[in-house]
């Protein structure tokens, strides 16, 4: 672009919100063909509010999970022929945890105290909210893309997803279905074990951002490929890449930390040119990779470092603007 086509395309940029880095983004912007969004903290809002505690006896009653070994007995007192939970466990209102469910809400806020992830910070949250009392671990290690394990006055904690259970030898076997459950709900749902035991499931949902859908929809008119890359699950990827009129196999899901720029090679091996959006640490490498790369302006710091270009406002549908600014700029010129 000359000069005064970058003058020209970041005049019009500043008023609406979208800032470029550098004087070629405006050209670079223009080849592309592919548009891959990161899903927390970009189509969603990425504010995650706890939704679920289901200790594991539950998770069998409600679900219909595969008991582990002795774990029920004939005379359970749940399967008397009193009303089951109608509620599945669902914590609507920050209603009083019931004993098995604050102490799975307990040793799991404890161990999540440790780390900054949202997914933590949503748990910590919903544990205070409802007036579980909390510890601070003596011991606190991350599993990047997979959980935590820590160590508080109760034991050995793990909250995380299946890997991290494989990982340490707990079989997630009777919340399997509870996951299952809701997973299809879109929210993410992580095991919770003490000392190698499996005590159940906690879930966060988050909500989808409210021009995410139609941006979606306008940019496949437009005959651009869109794609969804997560660290989340590819059941929980799917069921958001489906309220957004994705299709499944535009759902990358389960991609570690490390491989999200790796993904984005894929994606442009075969000479396509991708927007990569993104807020997170995470994303930085893959907003590097992408031919051009675009920060959600709240999110990290190290994401808007990496990126070409800046969403100040925050909301998906910018991206076609950014786009058609790139292109009207060029065309202005030629
Ligand atoms: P995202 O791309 O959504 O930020 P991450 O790569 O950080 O995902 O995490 C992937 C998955 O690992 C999460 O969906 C969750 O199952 C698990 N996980 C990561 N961090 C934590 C944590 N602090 N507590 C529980 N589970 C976690
Ligand atoms: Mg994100």
């Amino acid at each position: 672009a000359t000069p005064m086509a970058t003058m020209v395309g970041s005049t019009l940029s500043a008023k609406n919100g979208v800032l470029y880095k550098g004087a070629d983004v405006l050209e670079k912007a223009r080849g592309i063909d592919t548009v891959v969004f990161d899903k927390t903290g970009t189509l969603t809002h990425g504010d995650m509010r706890l939704t679920d505690v289901v200790p594991v006896d539950e998770a069998v009653e409600t679900d219909g999970g595969e008991p582990s070994g002795a774990r029920r007995s004939s005379s359970d007192p749940g399967s008397d022929g009193g009303a089951p939970a109608a509620d599945g466990g669902v914590l609507e209102e920050a209603d009083e945890p019931t004993p098995d469910e604050d102490l799975l809400l307990s040793v799991a806020a404890s161990a999540e105290s440790g780390s900054e992830h949202p997914l933590a910070q949503a748990i910590v949250a919903g544990a205070e909210e409802r007036g579980v009392d909390l510890e601070n671990p003596t011991e606190f290690e991350n599993v990047p893309g997979h959980g935590i394990r820590a160590t508080v006055p109760e034991g050995e904690v793990l909250v995380g997803n299946r890997k991290l259970m494989a990982d340490n030898g707990v079989d997630p076997a009777p919340v399997e279905a509870t996951m299952e459950r809701l997973e299809r709900e879109g929210k993410t749902a992580m095991l919770v074990a003490l000392d190698g035991e499996l005590l159940g499931v906690v879930a966060t949902a988050d909500t989808v951002r409210d021009s995410a859908k139609e941006t979606v929809a306008e940019l496949q008119d437009r005959g651009y490929d869109v794609m969804m890359l997560t660290g989340d699950n590819e059941r929980t990827g799917r069921a958001i890449g489906d309220q957004l009129g994705m299709d499944p196999d535009d759902v990358h899901a389960e991609v570690l930390p490390e491989d999200k720029a790796d993904e984005i090679d894929a994606i442009q091996a075969d000479g396509s040119r991708a927007i990569m959006v993104g807020d997170g640490v995470n994303d930085a490498p893959a907003l590097t990779t992408a031919h051009v790369g675009v920060a959600i302006g709240s999110g990290t710091d190290v994401a808007i470092e990496s990126a070409d270009i800046t969403l100040m406002r925050d909301d998906p549908a910018d991206v076609l603007k950014a786009m058609r600014v790139a292109n009207a700029t060029i065309s202005k010129v030629r």
